[in-house]
């Protein structure tokens, strides 16, 4: 059966390349980075050319980087590692629950935390943050590219503020590296956690830039790794990998990979469009290039992820599973969407492997689906029948 994979930001295959770098660091250099004999040097050599490829892709200083053990430990790296009991903290309602359950940890702990409200389109209004900022304000975390909509975030003015009220400015840019141009000159942030696995690199291995100067408190302890800001044996093949990956990345940025992206994207996206009474959670500008967020009235997108896995789609809803029960996005709740429309939302998220066949594939069994799925629908045809005898009085 003919299997397409459009579910990319929850994560990519690893392309070959990334493979056949990371592979001779499983067993030919197998050497632990810390030991200071042949074996460990020429790891060392591989982890010091990885964080130069990594602090390329952000703009950064190879110094700034600590690898981690993947984007969810890097943003609890940055929201504990420059917070205090008694502190504020500003961020958003629509963070990926790896900054979210940390600042509710913050909380627990005694700190007050203040998540932002989003617009209709799912972005942080800049004057929210700076409204919210207090004399006790330690960080401000706002995610640089949504997850579920795409949705890019206006860091750079957020970055601005932060630095004027002196307080440290985290952005949680693991679904915008390597997928659009990162700076963290630009952005303004002090840290800004990565992952390699949303970019054709393997799992669990990520990274948190640390702007020089910033008063981070390591989260685990042990020996002195990572300029002991991050204790433990380096994962050598991940960071291989994630550093191959950040370089093709980077390149692949430079060629304009992300506009052919957008490209693709789009025409999925028009033609679905096409169907009727469904429209695009979030707005179609600002987006990272791979990622559409579409609702289609009266559907359960559930059933719908089910319905097309079987003809060989794979796509996903923003829903979190809790305890037994499908609780609809915190994302599209936080934009405004009633529980109806967020749990009738499906994410379509394009990877480096997708090609227009792919989109045709998809735009071959999508619109089928969606009708077959509601012709089942009570919803939707309690909603067209009242809609047909509307417009017949
Ligand atoms: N932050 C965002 C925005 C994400 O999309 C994800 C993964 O879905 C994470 C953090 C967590 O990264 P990881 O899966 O590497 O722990």
């Amino acid at each position: 059966m003919r299997r397409v994979y459009l579910d990319n930001n929850a994560t990519t295959p690893v392309l070959p390349e990334v493979f056949e770098a990371m592979r001779p660091y499983f067993a030919e250099h197998f050497g632990n980075a810390s030991s200071i004999h042949h074996h460990g040097q020429e790891t060392r050599a591989a982890v010091e050319r990885a964080r130069e490829s990594v602090a390329a892709l952000v703009g950064a200083n190879a110094a700034e980087i600590v690898f981690t053990g993947g984007g969810t430990e890097a943003d609890n790296l940055a929201v504990f590692g420059v917070t205090r009991p008694g502190d504020h903290i500003i961020t958003s309602a629509i963070e990926h629950h790896a900054v979210l359950n940390a600042c509710r940890h913050l909380e627990e702990m005694g700190c007050l935390v203040t998540y932002l409200p989003v617009e209709g389109r799912g972005v942080v209004d800049p004057a929210d943050v700076r409204r919210a900022v207090l004399p006790n304000t330690r960080l401000i975390s706002i995610m640089l590219a949504n997850n579920e909509t795409g949705m890019v975030q206006p860091v750079a003015e957020i970055g601005k503020i932060a630095a004027e009220a002196g307080v440290y400015f985290h952005t949680d840019a693991v679904q915008a590296a390597g997928k659009i141009p990162v700076r963290v000159e630009e952005i303004g942030c002090d840290l800004l956690s990565i992952s390699a696995h949303k970019v054709h690199g393997p799992q669990g291995v990520g990274a948190l830039y640390v702007r020089k100067g910033t008063a981070l408190e390591a989260r685990q302890y042990g020996g002195r790794h990572e300029r002991s800001r991050r204790a433990g044996t380096e994962n050598v093949p991940g960071i291989v990998g994630l550093g191959k990956a950040a370089e093709l990345a980077h390149a692949g940025l430079e060629r304009g990979d992300d506009l052919k992206m957008a490209a693709l994207r789009d025409q999925l996206e028009t033609q679905l469009l096409e169907i009727e009474a469904c429209g695009v959670n979030g707005s179609r500008a600002s987006r990272v290039p791979n990622t559409t967020n579409i609702y289609f009235e009266g559907i359960d997108g559930e059933a719908l992820v089910i319905a097309l896995d079987l003809k060989g789609l794979a796509v996903s809803t923003g829903a979190a599973c809790s305890s037994g029960a499908i609780e609809p996005s915190h994302v599209l709740l936080a934009m405004g969407l009633t529980p109806e429309r967020a749990r009738a939302s499906i994410r379509f998220s394009l990877g480096k492997q997708n090609t227009a066949e792919d989109v045709e594939f998809a735009l071959s069994v999508v619109p089928e689906t969606v009708a077959r799925l509601r012709e089942l629908s009570p919803v939707w045809r309690r909603a067209s029948s009242l809609e047909s005898r509307a417009s017949s009085v």
